[in-house]
């Protein structure tokens, strides 16, 4: 059969709530245009993002039920330690609350000022995390990658000559090379597992610990099984293995390729800097056989590894945002393409072109996704990535707006609706006006902004 169908039944459904879009016009005005600010109730379809939003299955229910709460040595520790492990063999595996919280105990360790920290783009958590030591994130991703048009089927690698350059300029100021995957800020895009083993490879001959940000580990393995020559037929645990097999940690999110609603941690080969780390992880998080999470977190995390690499579930969940990209595409809407994992793009500097970069294009568009359809996206563009450490504004590579998709959560009439609300909006974009912030955090601004329309 050609059809592509949700691999899994509804066992337990939450209902939707309906509103106008008078009634959400008014709604945007109370939230100052800042997304982040608005109740989900008032949303009907929430893309804001694919994290913790997934639908947990009936055996992860069925784990939390098997949950111990132990303070030390709990059963579901060791459950959760020996999913990781199966798929990722690090030595040390340290839960943490969330993906955040590896970054700022892995980054209080290696981090400080006069660091400089390389990856092919760093999520804007990880990026925080690295500034707020003082040390500076730098973005290396291949030119294709910051090109929404480009075909290259692995626009999220890292480029390698700019890695070495990197490294022979900075030299000892460089306490590690990260690689996210896929690359959540450049667009979901794969990293090939070729790049990931030149980055190893380099990492180990200056010397570097080589750090993985794998919080979309079962994706990235997905687009190499599909896209990389001589990986078809591979198994994606295997090619799962096979990404990790050379680096000397990671950090991870649950709340993305693990189904859960909470979750992370962080991964280590190192002795010395495993212990440092769950010195830190007591202080800040917890006992290391929970690390802030519940055990029944832990169990729910152990089973959603089980179940992610899929491969009826990876094939379902990827073919999603092909078909989305293709309809937009049909109706000329630039979207960026090949499809990533987890998330439509949709290439607001080139839509509303008529919209200068510092009035933030994509802020307009998501905006208006909001007030027409009830959707809720997230601005990927100037808003998040502007605002410079030495206080200076400067445009971001892209203007994106992100539509994430929760995984398991949402059905093909929901995405026809995303389509038909894209439609509507196509008539009245060139009436779209853009924004100005009237007021700013120091740092991670897009969470917290108040915007005003531009006249
Ligand atoms: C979500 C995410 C993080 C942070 O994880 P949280 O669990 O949200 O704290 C880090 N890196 C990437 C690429 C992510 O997508």
């Amino acid at each position: 059969m050609k059809t592509i169908i949700e691999p899994f039944r509804i066992k337990s459904v939450e209902p939707i709530r309906f509103t106008t879009q008078n009634e959400r016009k008014e709604l945007l005005k109370k939230a100052h245009y800042n997304l982040f600010a608005l109740k989900s109730d008032d949303v009907i379809i929430d893309l804001l993002t694919d994290s913790g939003t997934s639908a947990m299955s009936s055996a992860q229910w069925a784990a939390i039920m098997n949950g111990d709460e132990s303070y030390a040595g709990s059963p579901s520790f060791d459950r959760f330690e020996a999913s990781v492990r199966d798929l990722m063999d690090f030595k040390h595996i340290i839960p943490t609350h969330q993906g955040r919280a590896a970054e700022a105990i892995l980054f209080s360790l290696i981090g400080g000022k006069g660091k400089h920290i390389p990856s092919n783009n760093h999520f804007d958590t990880t990026r925080g995390n690295i500034e707020a030591t003082g040390a500076m994130a730098h973005d290396l991703v291949i030119d294709e990658g910051s090109d929404p048009k480009s075909l290259h089927p692995f626009k999220g690698n890292i480029d390698l000559d700019k890695l070495v350059a990197f490294l022979d300029k900075y030299g000892e100021n460089v306490p590690c090379i990260m690689i996210t995957i896929t690359n959540n800020a450049g667009g979901g895009q794969p990293v090939s597992l070729e790049n990931i083993h030149f980055c190893a490879k380099i990492a180990r001959s200056y010397n570097v610990p080589f750090i993985i940000d794998a919080c979309r580990f079962a994706e990235n393995a997905w687009f190499i099984k599909q896209r990389e020559a001589g990986q078809g037929d591979r198994s994606i645990k295997e090619i799962v293995r096979d990404m990790f097999k050379f680096a000397d940690g990671m950090t991870m999110s649950a709340k993305k390729d693990a189904f859960a609603n909470i979750g992370g941690w962080l991964a280590l080969n190192d002795d010395e800097l495993a212990q440092n780390a769950k010195t830190k992880l007591i202080q800040t998080e917890g006992f290391p056989t929970y690390g802030g999470l519940a055990g029944r977190d832990l169990d729910a995390i152990a089973q959603g590894l089980k179940e992610i690499i899929d491969e009826d579930y990876l094939r379902y969940r990827v073919r999603t945002n092909e078909y989305i990209i293709e309809r937009l595409d049909a109706l000329n809407i630039p979207v960026v393409k090949p499809a990533g994992g987890h998330a439509v793009f949709i290439d607001a500097k080139s839509w509303l072109s008529h919209i200068e970069p510092l009035q933030y294009p994509g802020q307009a568009l998501a905006v208006a996704l909001y007030e027409l359809g009830g959707i809720r996206g997230c601005e990927i563009g100037t808003v998040m990535f502007g605002r410079a450490p030495d206080g200076s504004e400067n445009q971001a590579a892209m203007e994106l707006v992100r539509l994430a998709i929760p995984r398991r959560t949402y059905t093909q009439s929901h995405a026809d609706y995303i389509v038909e609300v894209f439609e509507e909006l196509a008539k009245i974009k060139d009436d779209l006006k853009g924004f100005k912030i009237i007021e700013e955090p120091p740092m991670m601004r897009h969470f917290s902004a108040k915007f005003a329309t531009v006249i």
